[in-house]
């Protein structure tokens, strides 16, 4: 049985915290496969690694000199390796990187060099082999990961293995270029790690121990989140609860792989599982609540709209010629609301109403922006009677006012549509109706 471990940027941002990295890795012998991210913070006011990089290519990329964040970066490695007490030269990797920016930079391979320089001390610090991310992980033509070309290639490298350390967030082009992820993709290559050499788990090491039911910083010290299912998090994440790349959970939902949220700095906490199924109940009936401000809802009036067998299919093209996704679509016996996100439909406003107008003819059409969207999700909703009535009490006492009411046909979830200002209240109210 083999785990992934997958370290932020703030698990490794200075000596002590890799020497934190190490310990942890050597408690476990199943941890053999290590997926570094570059060096982040160590102080609210650092900059991190993959930053100064970027700032290395933007200098480069206009002909200026870049070497005052190319000294930065250098710095940052020489203070790990002599903090480590390592005999490695970096100086080899250095040139390469800095004639690169001089002769054609590139923006990806620039960036890719914060995991890649980490990669390397790591692997020498845990006597681990390394495994170059662009000789087993691929992109296709269109920039996409390409997993059948990549699991094929990556298992076979990974089989015979120890112990590696593949540097996460880049991968190669058909070209052979170095490409990366989106920002924070360093979770993606630990999740394909994870799965092209189907390990038990998949740890994600970060400077949290696990998620949180909510936001802190609407609810001061939410409950830790012990387990929840890929779907619950989709759900969540959709709605703004971040923790993780939201990419990185499809490589190991499909293989049913579970990820471990673990803290760096209290290993001792268990965190969060993230699991295809668990018998487990959440502890409150809710697992999270998340949500976001500035929708629109769209209230269309039309008499025995439910005989018109396309009244539907009228509405939705009046958005989709514009290219505004539809969010939900609560309805009445006479009337429909769509939700939409504010900041897509202000611009086409007028085109979608005209078209609603002139192909839908309805009796009437409201619009109302500024609404805030509450995702209550919980997989042991399902079993248990009154959630729903618990929440509207709760929004009802603080006299909150509910403009919109969705629930999730496979009642993992129930979104609550406020105004914008009663946005926090409601969390809040939502999150002691159950928690406190
Ligand atoms: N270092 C990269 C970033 O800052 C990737 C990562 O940390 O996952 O976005």
């Amino acid at each position: 049985m083999k785990k992934v471990v997958k370290f932020g940027g703030s698990s490794l941002a200075d000596a002590n915290q890799f020497r934190k990295v190490a310990e942890i890795i050597r408690a476990d012998e199943m941890r053999v496969f290590v997926v570094p991210s570059a060096p982040g913070k160590r102080n609210s006011s650092d900059t991190k690694v993959t930053d100064l990089l970027y700032q290395c290519y933007d200098m480069a990329a206009k002909g200026n000199d870049f070497s005052v964040p190319f000294s930065a970066v250098k710095e940052r490695y020489g203070e790990i390796i002599s903090g480590l007490g390592l005999n490695l030269s970096l100086s080899g990797a250095f040139e390469e990187i800095e004639s690169s920016l001089r002769d054609s930079p590139e923006k990806d391979y620039t960036a890719s060099r914060g995991e890649y320089l980490n990669g390397l001390i790591m692997a020498e610090f845990l006597g681990y082999e390394f495994i170059d991310s662009a000789d087993v992980i691929f992109f296709d033509e269109n920039g996409n990961f390409d997993g059948a070309k990549t699991y094929p290639i990556l298992a076979e490298r990974l089989k015979g293995s120890k112990g590696a350390v593949i540097p996460g967030f880049y991968g190669s082009s058909p070209d052979g270029r170095v490409k990366t992820f989106s920002r924070g993709g360093s979770d993606i290559t630990g999740s394909i790690i994870a799965r092209a050499c189907r390990a038990c788990t998949y740890e994600n090491w970060t400077d949290v121990s696990g998620l949180l039911m909510t936001d802190p910083h609407i609810v001061p010290n939410p409950a830790r989140i012990e387990s929840i299912t890929y779907r619950e998090l989709r759900e969540l994440a959709y709605m703004g609860a971040s923790v993780m790349h939201e990419d990185a959970i499809f490589p190991v939902k499909s293989a049913n792989i579970p990820i471990n949220i673990r803290n760096t700095n209290r290993p001792e906490d268990s965190g969060t599982w993230i699991v295809g199924n668990t018998a487990r109940r959440s502890k409150f009936t809710i697992t999270g609540i998340a949500g976001r401000k500035d929708f629109c809802a769209i209230t269309i009036a039309k008499d025995l709209m439910h005989s018109q067998a396309d009244f539907y299919r009228k509405v939705a093209q009046c958005f989709e010629e514009n290219n505004i996704p539809l969010e939900h679509l609560p309805s009445g016996i006479d009337t429909l609301t769509v939700i939409v996100q504010e900041s897509k439909f202000i611009e086409h406003e007028q085109d979608v109403l005209s078209r609603i107008a002139k192909f839908v003819e309805p009796e009437s059409v409201e619009v109302e922006a500024g609404i805030a969207l509450i995702a209550v999700v919980g997989r042991s909703m399902k079993s248990q009677t009154g959630t729903a009535a618990k929440i509207f009490k709760a929004l009802a006492d603080e006299r909150i006012n509910v403009r919109m009411i969705d629930q999730g046909a496979s009642e993992l979830n129930i979104i609550v549509g406020v105004l914008n200002p009663d946005f926090e209240d409601a969390v809040k109210a939502i999150y002691n109706a159950f928690v406190n």
